[in-house]
């Protein structure tokens, strides 16, 4: 099994390769649409057919960008029209981020370092590869995409990388439930709701408001950076929660599956808005890298009745949980309601576990993007 990581390079670029740059990913999106447009209307996305009938016509009205860009664009246009069944049309903005492949870039870590194709030749670029990124300068590059940010005129690098991930043992559990009030709470009796973290959010709420009702262009400025201060402070708290739900003692961490509609019905229309507006879908994927970078397994289990029943003798009653608080009319057993969500959460997921030691265990990550702290 490997495991796949993306990170995110901030380029420094001299202003004339920035003219460069900038030519070729428009270059590249345009290539992009003629590709596309051509499948969509002769309904394929064959790679092959696609790259005969358009290849020459491309390469006289696009002479300077390398053909493996060029080649790249079909390709990716193809797997685009692919996605879609051949749908609608796949559009690209001139703009839109474009991908690399291994022959039109050299990355070397170690120096800070790309030699990136473009429409006017090689161009050399620089970049401070945080602390936190150097675990991955041996790891083997799979990617590339190259991305123009706009608004503030900066190239971006992202860069997925793959290494085979360890071998996991053993099957001891814990389970995590995710909630408005606590963030999250372990089977083991572990709380993740601290003052701070709740009153730092409303600060930001408050600004927020108060700087929509202004809408000045200062004020709208002023906003966006807040909003990317507070994504920031979202992604540390994540970032320090998985790592401590992970080196716990366990072998196993059990989530809620949240992909599942059914979350809806145990926890209210407001959860899911609630649930974006704290990315515990950040939260799931920083949780399942960690894990899997040190040989421990992550599962989903059903969220049904995790919060109704009884987490001591398995008697399931709405009317057990009132707020924060869980007492079961059968058994009288009273323990916290998100405590006890956790540990139902811990049985499933024990449940899931011998059921997968049956069939074979599936435990395949998709990449997922790796934020430096
Ligand atoms: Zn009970």
């Amino acid at each position: 099994m490997s495991m796949d990581r993306t990170i995110k390079l901030k380029l420094d670029v001299s202003e004339e390769d920035k003219t460069s740059l900038k030519n070729t990913v428009v270059c590249f999106n345009k290539v992009f649409n003629i590709v596309a447009e051509y499948g969509f209307a002769n309904h394929t996305h064959s790679k092959v057919s696609i790259h005969h009938a358009t290849y020459k016509d491309i390469r006289e009205q696009y002479p300077e960008l390398p053909s493996a860009l060029v080649q790249g664009a079909r390709d990716v246009a193809c797997e685009a029209l692919k996605a879609v069944k051949k749908m609608r049309l796949p559009v690209s903005k001139p703009f839109s981020a474009i991908r690399y492949n291994k022959r039109v870039i050299r990355i070397i870590f170690e120096h800070g370092f790309a030699s990136i194709a473009s429409a006017d030749g090689r161009v050399k670029v620089h970049f401070t590869l945080p602390e936190y990124y150097k675990q991955y300068v041996n790891w083997e590059i799979r990617s590339s995409t190259l991305r123009y940010d706009t608004a503030d005129d900066v190239f971006y690098l992202h860069v997925t990388l793959r290494k085979d991930s360890p071998e996991p043992t053993g099957d001891t559990i814990v389970g995590v439930d995710r909630g408005i009030v606590n963030v999250a709470v372990c089977s083991n009796n572990v709380f993740f709701n601290s003052k701070e973290v709740k009153n730092t959010r409303a600060k930001y709420a408050h600004l927020r408001r108060e700087l929509q009702s202004k809408g000045t262009k200062s004020a709208k400025r002023l906003l966006k950076k807040i909003r990317r201060k507070e994504r920031r402070f979202v992604t540390d708290v994540n970032h320090c929660i998985a790592k401590e739900i992970v080196n716990m003692p366990y072998d196993v961490i059990a989530l809620e599956d949240l992909t599942s509609i059914r979350v809806q019905n145990r926890k209210g229309k407001n959860f899911n808005r609630k649930l974006n507006n704290w990315s515990f879908y950040q939260l799931e994927q920083f949780i399942r890298y960690k894990a899997e970078a040190i040989g421990k397994r992550v599962i989903s289990v059903d969220p049904r009745y995790s919060s109704q029943k009884c987490s001591k003798c398995g008697h399931t009653y709405k009317g057990n949980r009132d707020g924060s608080s869980y007492r079961c009319r059968n058994c009288g057993f009273q323990i916290h309601a998100d405590l006890n969500a956790a540990r139902n959460i811990a049985h499933a997921g024990i449940t899931c576990l011998s059921r997968l030691s049956v069939n074979q265990p599936n435990v395949g990550m998709n990449a997922v993007q790796d934020t430096a702290q």
